[in-house]
This record gives structure tokens, C-alpha cells and sequence, in this order.
């Protein structure tokens, strides 16, 4: 039996849809702030499709799109103006920085009630302890989606390839919040595949086009690929691929998610969905 494919669009769909309803019940509209530093392509596209979405809810929307040359103190003083605006209840810095800049820093000089990546230490160190946070947007999709076919995870092994603070880290946290048990391996683990053959929930976050193959898969278990690799096609154009050879798969998984628009909308949405619990906590105290 072919797995079944989780729509990423339609699950963003209802998050944005529950979010756009909450949010309505504030006595003033969420403000959202996207700041990229740098002239990558696709963090450009990234930010300014962010940004898009949050204008498109209604939003106040601010993007900073600063020179890959900015300074640290350049950034860090930007990240205080947006920290002391009021009507700003969400900041989200792009990554990654230009190598100038220490991403540690200026992730804390953000101020963790407006952190809707979730990517301060206190944000961060709250969502290991279990305790409620701002949870970084990524992570907290694939839980989503994970959730759309396993809705009680407890007791069940979940491998998380990738350790990144970004992605890897907080599903792993999330996961073992909800009682999974969870293994989390990175590129020095030894024996990922036979690793991977005993998960039930498979998430690669990793960034290596077809790493996974069909017989790394348990049968019927639930695969979120969150890897995108650009590859060139033969006639010079490119395709986004995920970390899973989806082909393969999709003939042995019981859900996967496609590459693109699996994992991808889903991080928006919960974007919006933190921009507005950030409103809500803000706004309502
Ligand atoms: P990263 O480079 O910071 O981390 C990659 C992780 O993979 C590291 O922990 C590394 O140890 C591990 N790794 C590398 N090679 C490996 C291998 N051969 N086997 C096992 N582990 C290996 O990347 P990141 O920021 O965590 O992003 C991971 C991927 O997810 C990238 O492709 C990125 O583009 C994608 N991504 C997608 C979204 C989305 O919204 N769809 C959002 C964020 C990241």
C-alpha cells in the first residue's frame, strides 16, 4: 500500500485559518518583523514570502533587509528598535547571518516574548523542560503533521537525523515532550540506517538529497522529510528535493511528506500562529 501523502498546504490552511480567527479577537493587529541580513537568494525568497503571508492576514509588517556587510552592532541595534516598538509582537531574524555575525548573540538580544522562532535560550530551555514557550516554527509544523496521523505518540520511537539548533533540537524536544522515545543522530552517528529501520516517526532534517532511502524506512511509519537540497536538472533548470528518496518511500512508509509543499507551508504557518500567541501574551498579558 502507498503511504499516504501529508498535504502541508491544507494543514497550514487550518493552522493560518485558527490563528487568523484568534487573532481577530485582539484589540489591535499582531505586528510582525522579518529581518534578513545578506544577499542569499533563497533566505530573500524565504523572508519576503513570510512576509507576504502575515501583510495578506492583515498584519503590520515590517521586512529589514540589511547589506551582508552589516556589522553586529548595526543588527543588534536594529533588533532593539523592533524589541522597544510596541506594536511589534513578533521579531524574526533570518538564518544563516553573514559570518561576521555571531548568531548566538543577536538571538539573545532578541526579546523572548517576541521570539516567534523560538530560538532564545529561554525559549529554548523552556521547551526542553516541557514548559510552555515560543516554539521554533519548523519543528512545531512537522509536530503537526505528525500529529494529523499519530495523534497519541506515547511510547513511540522516534528518530530525529539532524542536530541543529534550528530544526533537529526541537523536534527531538517536542517529540520527547509528548512522550515518544527519541533518538537523535547527526553526522558522526554511526549506523544511521539501522537506526532509522526501528522508527516509527522518521524525521530527517539534514540537507542531503536522497539520503534516505526506501530500506531505511520501518514499514508503515510515519516519514517528514524537512531537507531541501536545490538540484540541477539536465536542461540547466533546478528542483527542490528533499532528504528522502520519496519514490522509494513512498512504497514502504504509512505518511510522508512531499518535498516541495510538505514540511514548507507548514513553517509559515506556524510563523503565523507564534506571531499571534506572541499578540495574545502581549496584548492580553
Ligand atoms: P544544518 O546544516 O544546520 O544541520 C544539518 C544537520 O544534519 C547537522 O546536525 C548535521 O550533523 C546533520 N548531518 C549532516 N550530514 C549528515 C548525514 N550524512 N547523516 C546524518 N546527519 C547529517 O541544517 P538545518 O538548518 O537544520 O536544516 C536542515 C535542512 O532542512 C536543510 O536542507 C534546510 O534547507 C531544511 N530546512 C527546511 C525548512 C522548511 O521550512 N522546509 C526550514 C528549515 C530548514
Amino acid at each position: 500500500m502507498r503511504a499516504e501523502i501529508l498535504d502541508g498546504r491544507s494543514h497550514a490552511h487550518t493552522v493560518i485559518e485558527t490563528a487568523r480567527a484568534r487573532a481577530a479577537t485582539l484589540r489591535r493587529r499582531p505586528g510582525l518583523a522579518v529581518v534578513l541580513a545578506g544577499d542569499d537568494p533563497a533566505s530573500h525568497l524565504y523572508v519576503k514570502s513570510k512576509a507576504k503571508r502575515a501583510e495578506k492576514l492583515g498584519f503590520l509588517t515590517d521586512l529589514k533587509l540589511l547589506p551582508a556587510t552589516v556589522s553586529e552592532m548595526e543588527l543588534l541595534n536594529v533588533i532593539q528598535a523592533l524589541n522597544d516598538r510596541d506594536e511589534i509582537d513578533g521579531i524574526l531574524v533570518q538564518l544563516p547571518l553573514p559570518t561576521q555575525i555571531n548568531t548566538l548573540r543577536v538571538m539573545a538580544a532578541i526579546d523572548p516574548e517576541k521570539d516567534v522562532d523560538g530560538l532564545h535560550a529561554l525559549n529554548a530551555g523552556l521547551l526542553t523542560q516541557g514548559a510552555d514557550a515560543l516554539v521554533p516554527c519548523t519543528p512545531l509544523g512537522c509536530l503537526r503533521l505528525i500529529k494529523s496521523v499519530v495523534p497519541d505518540l506515547t511510547g513511540s520511537h522516534a528518530v530525529v537525523i539532524g542536530s541543529s539548533n534550528i530544526v533537529g533540537k526541537p523536534v527531538a524536544a517536542l517529540l520527547l515532550a509528548e512522550r515518544a522515545t527519541v533518538t537523535q543522530t547527526h553526522i558522526h552517528t554511526r549506523d544511521t540506517q539501522f537506526i532509522c529501520r526501528g522508527a516509527d516517526i522518521l524525521v530527517s532534517a539534514v540537507g542531503k538529497a536522497g539520503l534516505v532511502r526506501g530500506d531505511w524506512i520501518k514499514p508503515r511509519a510515519v516519514v517528514i522529510d524537512v531537507g531541501t537540497t536545490r538540484v540541477e536538472q539536465a536542461d540547466g533548470t533546478f528542483l527542490t528535493v528533499g532528504d528522502v528518496a520519496f519514490d522509494e518511500a513512498v512504497q514502504v512508509a504509512g505518511a510522508l511528506t512531499p518535498v516541495p509543499f510538505g514540511v514548507g507551508p507548514m513553517t509559515i504557518a506556524c510563523l503565523i500562529e507564534n506571531t499571534v500567541k506572541a499578540a495574545v501574551a502581549r496584548q492580553t498579558g
